[in-house]
């Protein structure tokens, strides 16, 4: 019930709230609820158990990840970096990929966790 052909999951708030705010939730809903790899074991068996928190079925292994997906576009750009090493080129990437696509809520929780697991990297080495 609620599910439409047109506007998908988003039939569940009838006409309320607006056509573009319905497509962006069909669009965050319908990456959220498909099954993600585990980095771990790689299988599929991921399931989101809260905002930026993932956790694998199989093998026990929870993870941070995006608020909606366990690996988002600037979060994979900011692993590269870590993983590098390379941060000033990364760097310039990752501005122009967030200047492009404004998504506040992700991209901002995003780095903020980024960010601490930088720092802590640092301090070991
Ligand atoms: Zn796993």
């Amino acid at each position: 019930m609620g599910d439409t052909k047109k506007v998908k999951y988003a039939g569940r708030f009838g006409p309320r709230y607006g056509k573009a705010i319905r497509e962006s939730i069909v669009e965050v809903e319908s990456k959220q609820r498909k099954k993600h790899t585990c980095p771990k074991c790689e299988s599929e068996s991921v399931k989101r158990i809260s905002t930026g928190i993932f956790f694998c079925k199989k093998c026990n292994a929870k993870f941070a990840g995006g608020a909606y997906t366990p690996n988002t576009m600037s979060g994979t750009i900011v692993k590269k970096m870590v993983r590098t090493k390379t941060f000033l080129p990364m760097l310039k990437e990752l501005m122009e990929q967030t200047e492009k696509k404004l998504e506040p809520r992700e991209n901002k929780e995003k780095q903020g966790s980024q960010k601490m697991e930088d720092k802590n990297q640092f301090d070991e080495g």
